[in-house]
């Protein structure tokens, strides 16, 4: 399945994607199927379990839907999950990355955060104030939401834990990631979590370690590897991170960014007022953010 967070009557909605055309999955569950409750957010739908992940299956595969259709490009779209417990985020995980900044391989997983607060939807803009930051930068990353609660999870299980797929762009300020020390206030600054266009389903993927991924800005391309590149992969990621601490139905994890970013380039190129950041992975789908600066914003 490709599932979508929309807007109707002011109100987030779970839709279902068929081709170009957004289902209303609980109005269209209700008026088909019946008999169950299928909750109309993506929270509640991933809290729910399988079985509603089952009943938006059945859902989809009746044959007419059109009374609960609408075009995708008649919808606004939110991020799939606007308001997810929390965002995990990996830091150095490509090797063409880490070579690339001729930095050590790391012996384990460098984990930070992105406050929830910083997510936005696939067309929504990238701002930030230029007298905060004015060196803000791209990452193109494969984003994994957690479908099943895992604690203490060996990575042999991992995948029963994960509902499906999208893209993130781990949107940085590397001059107060550096200056900083740490990286939480860098990575969490409002609008810095471009999240969409939707989520595949894990069935569909079949092995998410063989997939293109790719960042343009206004056209150019400047991330361009492959998710074989993930030195600690998602079985492993989700072994490590449950020890420590559990994951909850709609947690994301960002798995990190191959080489191109903006700040290990010769010379550095960071984003600017009016530029398009455009994120592509291979049989998720694309996301494209305008960037905007904003005198005196917060
Ligand atoms: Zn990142």
């Amino acid at each position: 399945m490709r599932l979508v967070t929309f807007v109707q009557d002011g109100r987030e909605r779970l839709g279902g994607l068929i081709d170009d055309q957004v289902i209303d999955l609980a109005a269209a569950h209700q008026a088909y199927i019946g008999g169950y409750h299928l909750p109309s957010t993506m929270r509640a739908f991933l809290e729910a379990g399988p079985d509603a992940w089952a009943e938006a299956e059945r859902t989809l595969a009746v044959p007419d839907l059109s009374p609960f259709a609408r075009p995708l490009s008649g919808v606004r779209l939110l991020a799939p999950i606007p308001d997810p417990p929390k965002v995990v985020a990996i830091g150095q995980n490509y090797l063409d990355h880490v070579r690339e900044q001729n930095a050590p391989v790391p012996d384990r997983p460098i984990i930070f955060t992105k406050f929830p607060t910083a997510i936005i939807g696939p067309n929504d803009e990238i701002r930030w104030d230029p007298a905060l930051t004015g060196k803000v930068d791209w990452e193109v990353e494969l984003a994994v939401i957690i479908g099943r609660r895992a604690r203490r999870v060996p990575a042999e299980r991992a995948y029963e834990h994960v509902f499906g797929y999208t893209i993130a762009n781990d949107v940085s300020a590397r001059d107060l990631q550096f200056s900083d020390g740490q990286w939480v206030r860098s990575k969490s600054l409002d609008t810095f979590c471009p999240l969409g266009p939707w989520i595949v389903t894990r069935d569909e993927i079949l092995d998410p370690h063989t997939l293109a991924i790719r960042c343009r800005v206004n056209g150019e391309l400047m991330q361009s590897s492959c998710t074989d590149q993930m030195i600690f992969r998602i079985p492993y990621l989700i072994e490590f991170i449950s020890r420590a601490f559990t994951l909850l139905p709609g947690d994301i994890i960002l798995t990190g960014t191959p080489p191109g970013v903006g700040h290990f380039r010769k010379p550095p190129r960071y984003l600017r007022n009016g530029d398009v950041v455009t994120v592509e992975i291979e049989g998720i789908g694309i996301m494209s953010n305008l960037c905007r600066t904003e005198e005196g914003s917060e």
